[in-house]
């Protein structure tokens, strides 16, 4: 247990290049200022993030992937997994699974931030019947994010291979699902809102009218007493 509450590791799972900001880059960076590690995994490529018809996908995924790294790094997080798979087309396959396993037998975290997968329309809570469709990336992802941690990463049997190239299982201990309709954990993200503002700039190709969009985001993110926050559904695995 002792290796347990000393690991500060944690991955950060995405389906594209800049939902991981969009969902925890506050809460990355506080954590990462106190001494926790983030690696990132992003599913897909980002090859459709673009209303531009003069910008090649190939040239769109390098730039992506460039400004998701800088957005990482903004947020003070060590590396970045990219798997590579068609923006818009990412299904739930064996394959996905067993790549999304070897990262979590790789990086070994303690803590997961993904998609909650169970979130097929938003709500937000505000107005009724006001709502939006959650990108079928997002549900793949938050889904096979939390199949590999239990019971695939854990248990020997599941993906065998990787273990004879020389990899362990592993087990995580905490879950956090980020565009839950049902959050139960709030991170107070005001001290830091301008960090995570930062780290979704870097994401140029996704934000051309700039930092006005963001003023906007940060009355979304403001709660009813004036603070910002990021809200997850928390899930502590005793097992
Ligand atoms: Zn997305």
């Amino acid at each position: 247990m002792a290796e347990e509450t000393e690991n500060k590791r944690a991955l950060v799972i995405a389906a594209h290049p800049d939902d991981g900001e969009f969902g925890a880059a506050g809460t990355i960076a506080q954590w990462a200022a106190e001494g926790w590690e983030f690696y990132y995994l992003v599913c897909t490529n980002g090859a459709k993030g673009t209303s531009d018809p003069d910008l090649a996908p190939e040239r769109l995924v390098r730039m992506r992937e460039e400004e998701q790294r800088n957005a990482a790094m903004t947020l003070g997080a060590r590396d970045v997994y990219f798997l590579g798979y068609e923006d818009g087309e990412l299904l739930y396959t064996r394959e996905l699974l067993g790549r999304v396993v070897r990262v979590l037998r790789t990086v070994r975290p303690r803590a997961v931030f993904t998609h909650d997968p169970e979130t097929l329309i938003h709500t937000w809570g505000r107005e009724p019947f006001q709502g939006a469709v959650n990108h079928s990336d997002h549900r793949a992802t938050g889904l096979v994010s939390i199949d590999a941690v239990y019971p695939t990463a854990r248990d020997r049997l599941n993906f065998p291979e990787h273990l004879a190239e020389g990899l362990e299982t592993h087990k995580v201990s905490e879950i956090y699902l980020w565009g839950s309709n049902t959050p139960n954990f709030d991170v107070d993200i005001t001290d830091v809102v301008d960090t995570k503002v930062a780290a979704l700039m870097a994401h140029q190709s996704q934000f051309p009218e700039g930092s006005a969009f963001f003023e906007r985001m940060k009355d979304f993110w403001r709660g009813e007493d004036g603070r910002m926050a990021e809200r997850f559904r928390k899930v502590i695995l005793p097992f």
